[in-house]
């Protein structure tokens, strides 16, 4: 097919302003836009505005980490999808394993971030995974239908929204899912979504040692990283063997 990989990285709560000047300073002069992908970087949100600034003219799309599903309101401390498009943010990653664990959020309130998302014509990166008393059990696949049929309920333009495949076991652990296992994973999910036009990413330890075996998966649209992209070096790396991909 024709589909651009997309490949996105989740800064998390690292990165001052500063760090993002750096950062910026080493990979924006280094990167050569790659026809055959979407690049997307998700700063913390406050340092969205700044973001843009130094991105201007460049290949890179901004996203972010989360998002309130109203407009305006009564909620101290959340963030509206209006400044978030005001601040420059293309994408926005929902229901990622962080947010559901530590922050509560179901896939009730997902489905409402993606509704609004979509509204507002910030397209969501959709986090998905099992954890690994999940997995254990044998529950993997059931677990991942459950989450996309709970969170794309009454959602009829799927083609607007990539998914992201993480299993809870390989954020932020070193270990990756194998290829073989992404591969599987990946197909059923496609199946479940019935529709072609989505990414469907990988998420968990993706670094520049074990992206070449996991893009050559054909079921795999590209990758949402995490600890290899704080590191630009790093994440060049990874960019670069995706290049060199044809899908
Ligand atoms: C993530 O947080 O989405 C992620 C995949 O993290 P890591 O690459 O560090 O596993």
């Amino acid at each position: 097919s024709h589909m651009k990989y997309l490949i996105g990285a989740n800064f998390k709560m690292y990165k001052s302003h500063k760090d993002l000047q750096e950062y910026f300073d080493q990979f924006v002069n280094n990167y050569a836009c790659f026809v055959n992908i979407d690049l997307m970087i998700a700063p913390m949100t406050v340092c969205l505005g700044t973001a843009s600034e130094m991105t201007k003219d460049s290949c890179v799309h901004l996203g972010a980490q989360n998002m309130h599903y109203e407009d305006q309101g009564a909620y101290t401390g959340e963030t509206s999808p209006l400044i978030l498009k005001e601040l420059g943010a293309e994408y926005v990653i929902i229901g990622h394993s962080e947010r559901r664990q530590y922050f509560g959020e179901t896939n009730q309130m997902i489905n409402k971030k993606l509704k609004s998302a979509l509204q507002h014509g910030i397209r969501p990166i959709l986090c998905i995974g099992e954890n690994l008393e999940q997995k254990e059990l044998g529950i993997s696949k059931e677990t991942l239908k459950i989450q996309l049929r709970e969170a794309l309920q009454g959602i009829d333009t799927l083609d607007q929204i990539d998914v992201a495949y993480e299993p809870v076991r390989a954020i932020g652990t070193g270990k990756s899912a194998t290829p073989e296992e992404v591969q599987d994973i990946h197909e059923y999910i496609r199946s479940v979504l019935g529709n072609e036009k989505s990414r469907i990413i990988y998420g968990g330890s993706v670094n520049d040692t074990n992206a070449d075996i996991l893009i050559a998966q054909p079921a795999v649209n590209g990758f949402l990283i995490g600890s290899a992209s704080l590191d630009p070096q790093k994440f060049l790396k990874i960019l670069d063997v995706v290049s060199k991909k044809n899908k």
